[in-house]
């Protein structure tokens, strides 16, 4: 089988795979530079292409330069390339990169390398020991996103191309025990060509991945910037307002409206400091998410004012839910809580609810009415709930 002609030359393939790397080195280098710091990662996944370009450089070189940096060089670089890859994906997934342990099997691997090509050279041994540490760290770094699963295309794809390159360098590893190695690397065997012009793929997808998952991420992160209230992580005004319209419109029969304002809460800032004003806040935002579970979403309309929507929940659910939120409101602040000072929160609610579609009125409307509601609770003497007429 290794008497096949040479399709592909593997030295014109090995600096064409290098060539690309560099390209998507530079692709990556100046997407870091526009995305916020927050997407870690991108140093490490911008530095591996262009060290995977100095090996295959030196492996081209193979003939014209000492074996020593054609052979121990070129793969102890190219291994490292590797391992940065690796530790752009743990950077990226866990925020911290540990590699260590990988760099010290790099340096076992040179002192082989060193042996098995200046004392006792052998081609065999050499392939067997970097195929299988090769396809080992590749193994490895498809594990690290296995157990961080998403629905994300890069990251299947990610997946994909280090589960393909582990075996291809294992099915790389298993010709040379069958004995199929040929007697160099630039020898045009089937398998050889094959483990090079994979390597030349892999480098320009894995970037084509990595960009792909950077991207989604900071997608995500401005989704989440837009969408939410900075100081409490409720949602913002418009995104709430937003829901409210799209649920609207969806139709349904049943939805309720709470409009909730703290009471007195120009006291607590006045007493006690605006700091405390927002703690107070963001604890009242996590009770009332308690209280609204899965039913609903919570948005801060403004100031102390929240709205609640509540999706397929009828008056009298709805209700329950002021309730079970006032409740919590009302829980006094334990006395080793930071707040401890300013006792107890009270809280208004007015409750709009339709149980038969909301037929021509709109998500104004319900808000007003529930307005009103709430309205009518703080000229009753605040801390109740009361329903819309
Ligand atoms: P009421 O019972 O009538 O609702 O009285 P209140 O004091 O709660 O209402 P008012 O509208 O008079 O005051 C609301 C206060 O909420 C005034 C404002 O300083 C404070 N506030 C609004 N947003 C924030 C915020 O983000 N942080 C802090 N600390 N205070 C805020
Ligand atoms: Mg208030
Ligand atoms: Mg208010």
């Amino acid at each position: 089988m290794g008497a096949l002609p040479a399709i592909l030359d593997p030295r014109s393939v090995i600096i064409l795979a290098g060539l690309m790397g560099v390209v998507m080195a530079l692709v990556v280098f100046f997407m870091r530079r526009s995305y916020p710091a927050t997407i870690q990662g991108l140093d490490e996944w911008s530095q591996a292409p262009l060290m995977a370009f100095v090996s295959t450089m030196l492996f081209a070189a193979r003939g014209f330069f000492p074996d020593f940096l054609t052979i121990v060089v070129a793969n102890f670089v190219l291994y490292q390339a590797c391992i940065l890859y690796y530790a752009g994906s743990q950077k990226f997934l866990l925020g911290r990169r540990d590699t260590r342990g990988w760099t010290v099997l790099n340096g076992c691997l040179a002192l082989a390398m060193f042996w098995f090509s200046s004392v006792k050279p052998d081609f065999e041994t050499r392939l067997l020991l970097i195929t299988l540490a090769v396809s080992a760290l590749f193994f490895f770094h498809a594990q690290l996103y296995m157990r961080h699963e998403g629905r994300v295309f890069g990251k299947r794809l990610m997946i994909g191309l280090l589960l393909a390159q582990a075996l291809v360098a294992g099915l790389r590893f298993l010709s040379v025990v069958a004995g199929l190695a040929g007697s160099s690397l630039m020898d045009g065997t089937w398998i050889q060509s094959l483990y090079i012009s994979m390597y030349s793929f892999t480098v320009l997808l894995l970037s084509i991945a990595v960009i792909l998952m950077a991207t989604d991420r900071v997608h995500t992160e401005f989704e989440y910037l837009a969408t939410r209230d900075p100081l409490t992580g409720a949602l913002n005004r418009r995104a709430v307002l937003d829901a409210c319209g799209a649920v609207f419109a969806s139709g349904r029969r049943r939805m309720a409206l709470l409009m909730v304002d703290l009471d007195h809460f120009k006291d607590i800032n006045d007493r006690f400091g605006h700091q405390m004003g927002d703690a107070v806040l963001r604890e009242a935002v996590g009770r009332m998410q308690r209280a609204i579970g899965d039913k609903g979403l919570l948005g801060r309309y403004g100031g102390e004012e929240f709205v609640v929507l509540l999706p397929d929940v009828g008056k009298a659910e709805a209700m329950e839910i002021a309730a079970r939120l006032k409740q919590n409101i009302d829980e006094p602040f334990p006395a080793d809580s930071p707040m401890a000072a300013v006792g107890s929160m009270a809280v208004s609610i007015g409750v709009a609810a339709s149980e038969s579609g909301m037929g021509s009125i709109g998500v104004d409307d319900v808000l007003a009415l529930a307005d009103a509601a709430l309205y009518r609770a703080k000229a009753m003497g605040r801390d109740q709930v009361i329903a819309a007429a």
